[in-house]
């Protein structure tokens, strides 16, 4: 459980981008007081009549200037692929000394394209929240997202340890577990543990969908645990998953060949009836899944803990 800040750990915080993760980040704010003002900032109209409509931040503005001007932390929470333009709209009207992070599931990436357009006098610290949903936009935030979940830093060489602390405490006021993280280690295990399982889910949804011999209405009506996952994940944001994709090229493609190789040694066992194989495959694959609800990460209720109604079965 969060305990509420006693003061905030930032006088001003600006949230470019205003979806999934930045409204969460705000009711979380709110819900522990750990900034003065928070102002938000969306590229679309509608997104900042959504915002105001909802009370998402304390100050809507109606432009990146105006909602990162004497901002003391300024979070770009845009799909990566949109972090360098939005990166060198804002750098202009950056306060002096002020910290700009982002949350973008890619790193290196952002390093690369992000930090060149930054002027000299802000701290630049990428962030990654390993937490999120298949919804997105204004609307599908809460307070409540983060809540013992990690966020990960990425300090680039040289950056003030006291600027990392300050963004480190804000993360903790959050609720999460922060660890500090080189950017191409990050974007190896995230292709891991994140970016591949995603590919992966796409690519079966898209496999059912293509079976002319199974109707869609059979796979809708008979979906079994595994591909009711699979479309769950299969429904994220394209613009999102598409920029993680293009922007963590190495990695993803180098996990995704160790996958291939690994699904055809299957293959082979499941052809040649090599029953020895399949079963020691997963019994090492399920000591995985203990250690991932031994750390807290997942519940090991039935079917994730789902309640189930007989007439949905
Ligand atoms: P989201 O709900 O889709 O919101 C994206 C926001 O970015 C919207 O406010 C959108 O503005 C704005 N945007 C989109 N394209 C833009 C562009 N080309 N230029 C300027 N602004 C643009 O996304 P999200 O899930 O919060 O993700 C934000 C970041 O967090 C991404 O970098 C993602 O990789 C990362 N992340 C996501 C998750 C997750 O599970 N969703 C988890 C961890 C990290 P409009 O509404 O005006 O279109």
């Amino acid at each position: 459980m969060t305990t509420p800040a006693t003061a905030p750990v930032y006088n001003r915080i600006a949230l470019i981008g205003l979806g999934l993760i930045a409204s969460s980040m705000y009711w979380a704010i709110q819900r522990s007081g750990l900034a003065g003002e928070v102002t938000g900032y969306a590229r679309s109209q509608a997104t900042r009549d959504t915002a105001r409509r909802i009370g998402l931040t304390d100050r809507v503005c109606d432009s990146a200037a105006e909602a990162v001007a004497g901002a003391d932390l300024v979070v770009l929470a845009v799909p990566v692929g949109a972090m360098a333009s939005v990166a060198s709209e804002i750098a202009p009207h950056l306060a002096q000394g002020a910290t700009v992070t982002d949350v973008g599931s890619v790193k290196r990436d952002v390093i690369n394209s992000v930090g060149p357009l930054l002027p000299e006098s802000v701290h630049f610290i990428p962030g990654h929240p390993l937490a999120g949903t298949e919804h997105s936009g204004p609307e599908s935030g809460f307070a409540t997202l983060f809540d013992n979940r990690w966020c990960l830093l990425v300090p680039v060489e040289g950056t003030d340890p006291k600027a990392t602390a300050q963004l480190r405490a804000l993360w903790e006021g959050l609720g999460a577990n922060v660890e500090e993280m080189d950017a191409d280690h990050h974007d190896l295990v995230l292709a891991v543990t994140s970016h591949t399982p995603h590919l992966i889910a796409y690519t079966m949804v898209g496999v059912a969908d293509d079976l002319g011999r199974v109707t869609d209405g059979e796979v809708i009506k008979y979906s079994a645990a595994g591909f009711r996952d699979f479309t769950r994940i299969a429904a994220s944001d394209p613009t999102m998953w598409r920029d993680v994709f293009l922007t963590n090229k190495d990695a993803t493609l180098e996990i995704l060949g160790r996958f291939t190789e690994e699904l055809f040694a299957l293959q082979r066992a499941i052809r040649t009836g090599d029953g020895d194989h399949l079963f020691d495959y997963f019994t090492r694959t399920r000591a995985i899944r203990r250690g991932i609800i031994e750390a807290g990460q997942d519940t090991d209720a039935p079917d994730f803990g789902r309640s189930v109604s007989k007439e949905k079965i």
